[in-house]
């Protein structure tokens, strides 16, 4: 299910433009608008919810299905020499977008949090 007012749900559906990486029936990877790295894509659910304490067992699944694909899209795109895997959870993580997502940082060496 999509939301209609969701930044990353127009994104899926082609309403907002994005850079899209890799697309499928059950996640779409695209560049972040404001990267924080040489490499900054956002890997998002077909299914909008906002927290993983959201989360039903449909969209579990497909969270699981996403870190089985993410290392071979992290490759292709520039981080094979490593990466790293954010998802902000609520205010004090700064989360702005609440439609939950997977930050892929890389492409260079990454400064300690
Ligand atoms: P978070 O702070 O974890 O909620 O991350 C939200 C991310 O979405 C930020 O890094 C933003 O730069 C990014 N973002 C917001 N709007 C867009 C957009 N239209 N296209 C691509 N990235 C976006
Ligand atoms: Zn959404």
């Amino acid at each position: 299910m999509l939301d209609g007012k969701c930044v990353f749900c127009r994104i899926i559906k082609g309403e907002i433009p994005a850079v899209k990486v890799y697309d499928d029936d059950k996640m779409c990877v695209f560049k972040d608008v404001e990267p924080k790295a040489a490499t900054h894509l956002l890997a998002v659910p077909k299914s909008h919810f906002k927290l993983l304490a959201d989360m039903d067992g449909g969209q579990a699944e497909t969270l699981k299905y996403m870190f089985e694909k993410i290392p071979a899209i992290a490759e292709a795109n520039g981080c094979g020499n490593g990466y790293r895997l954010v998802i902000n959870q609520g205010d004090d993580a700064g989360q702005t977008v609440f439609h939950l997502h997977v930050h892929i940082l890389g492409g260079e060496k990454l400064g300690d949090m």
